[in-house]
């Protein structure tokens, strides 16, 4: 005769929200250790998906940060960035110059930035960047076929 399983609790594959939010802080301490010394620690970094205009935004007085889940899927130096950019204004809400200049130490930071202008255009224009072939005629990406 066999004896029954003693069965352990299974749990479940994918980590909840908070677990995922808390991993996005540790990214964002991390980030703020390397190319921001000093700034203020965030108290919450989360994803939000009702933030379709702005990629992030941060509240000072309550040292939170929001990152729009359209940024899911990106290359993450262009995350990183607007995490970090996030963390700036921890320590300087407007986008003066000094602002700028503590940003400068990050280096894809105009890579991120012309990335994400990019996006913004792309989808401004409704276009998918994808040159899908059309099922008829062989029109390429010129709309100028002369
Ligand atoms: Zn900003």
């Amino acid at each position: 005769m066999i004896g029954r399983l003693e069965s352990k609790p299974v749990k479940p594959g994918k980590p909840d929200r908070r677990e995922r939010d808390s991993e996005l802080r540790r990214r964002a301490l991390k980030l703020s250790g390397s190319y921001l010394p000093g700034a203020p620690e965030p108290v919450s970094v989360r994803w939000v998906s009702n933030q379709s205009t702005r990629w992030g935004s941060a509240t000072p007085s309550r040292k939170t940060i929001r990152l729009s889940d359209q940024l899911k899927g990106m290359p993450s130096w262009v995350i990183d960035y607007v995490l970090l950019h996030e963390l700036a204004h921890l320590l300087v809400p407007s986008h003066g110059k000094h602002f700028w200049d503590l940003l400068s130490v990050y280096p894809q930071l105009e890579q991120a930035r012309a990335f994400l202008d990019g996006v913004s255009f792309a989808a401004g224009r409704g276009l998918s960047g994808q040159d899908l072939p059309e099922s008829s005629g062989s029109e390429g990406l010129s709309p100028d076929s002369s």
